[in-house]
């Protein structure tokens, strides 16, 4: 990639894991757009990492909102193109297929799908899809999750969203070939990140009248745990960063701090999971006769 293109544009900046890529393109001298979706995020951005940042105001759901940001870009971009797009924004739906309503999947879908296509289509020609722009082309870093390879119960929607990225990622890859647009994806595990504390706001009791409730809880406490133990944004931040400067990279790279337990999900019989998180979760028939439910 062109070094002279040294942009990047981050999306959901405001938190996280895109606040830690903006940190960490800001510190390698790039200049860094930086959508988030209130004003006040964009200049806290600013104060703390400086002019090279340029806040966008946008939310992945709103299309014109999302074109008018690529006008801006185009304009400070001066005819060269943007060196990355990393399409970070993502919110994580959960409970269980069964009871879920209908708009939390969609809004599910919306935000980590659609929203992710929108941007695309906005940034693609800024990336070297508009070839009269100089400067080479730009790449595209989608984050996924491990949710991309495996669905744990209750997280479904989530982990629905993360397969279909996986999807987007390749067929994107695919067709932007023709611009040299590489596409990867990164596939963090538990990150020490807001998107777990939000996990407590899903009540579990509002599930209560269920046969899930029990398994429910068991599942918001583990994922609170693990979202605690988890490794800091900053460690997926230096990934992306290898996904963009990196001359051939990985088309899929795992960001975990439990890699062993990673592989050993992938290797074994889907079947031998699936009981495995049945008796963790209590998702048998014996558990739901012993709650007498
Ligand atoms: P986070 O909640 O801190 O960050 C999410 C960001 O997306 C925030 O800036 C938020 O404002 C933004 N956002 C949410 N909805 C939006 C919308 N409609 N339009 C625009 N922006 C929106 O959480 P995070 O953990 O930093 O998540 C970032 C990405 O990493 C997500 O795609 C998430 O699925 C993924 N991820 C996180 C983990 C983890 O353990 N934290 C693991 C795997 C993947």
């Amino acid at each position: 990639m062109d070094n002279q293109a040294k942009s990047a544009l981050v999306t959901g900046a405001s938190t996280g894991i895109g606040r830690a890529c903006v940190a960490k393109f800001a510190a390698e001298g790039w200049r860094v757009f930086a959508s988030v979706r209130k004003a006040s995020d964009g200049e806290a951005l600013k104060a703390e990492f400086g002019d090279s940042i340029v806040p966008l105001i946008f939310d992945v759901t709103d299309g014109p909102a999302i074109a008018r940001a690529a006008t801006e870009v185009r304009a400070a971009l001066g005819g060269r193109t943007l060196g990355a797009l990393v399409n970070n924004a993502g919110i994580a739906v959960a409970g269980p297929l069964m009871h879920l309503p209908i708009e939390e999947m969609e809004k599910q879908m919306d935000v980590n799908v659609t929203g992710q296509l929108r941007v695309v289509q906005a940034f693609a020609p800024l990336l070297g899809a508009d070839r009269s722009l100089n400067g080479g082309p730009g790449r595209i870093v989608n984050m996924s999750s491990v949710a991309g390879f495996s669905a744990a119960p209750f997280l479904t929607p989530y982990a629905c969203s993360k397969f279909a990225l996986e999807a987007f990622t390749q067929g994107l890859r695919r067709e932007l070939m023709p611009y040299s647009i590489d596409v990867v994806a990164i596939n963090p595990g538990p990150i020490a990140t807001p998107i777990w504390d939000k996990a407590e706001t899903v009540d579990p009791e509002q599930y209560a009248g269920t046969d899930y409730i029990n398994p429910i809880r068991r599942l918001v406490n583990y994922m609170l745990e693990r979202g605690r133990t988890g490794l800091p944004p900053s460690a997926v931040a230096e990934a992306v960063w290898r996904a963009v400067t990196a001359s051939r990279p990985a088309l899929n790279t795992i960001v975990t701090p439990e890699p062993v337990m990673q592989w050993v999900l992938g290797i074994l019989p889907k079947r031998m999971t699936d009981r495995i998180i049945a008796r963790r979760l209590g998702l048998t028939p014996e558990a739901l006769e012993k709650t007498g439910q």
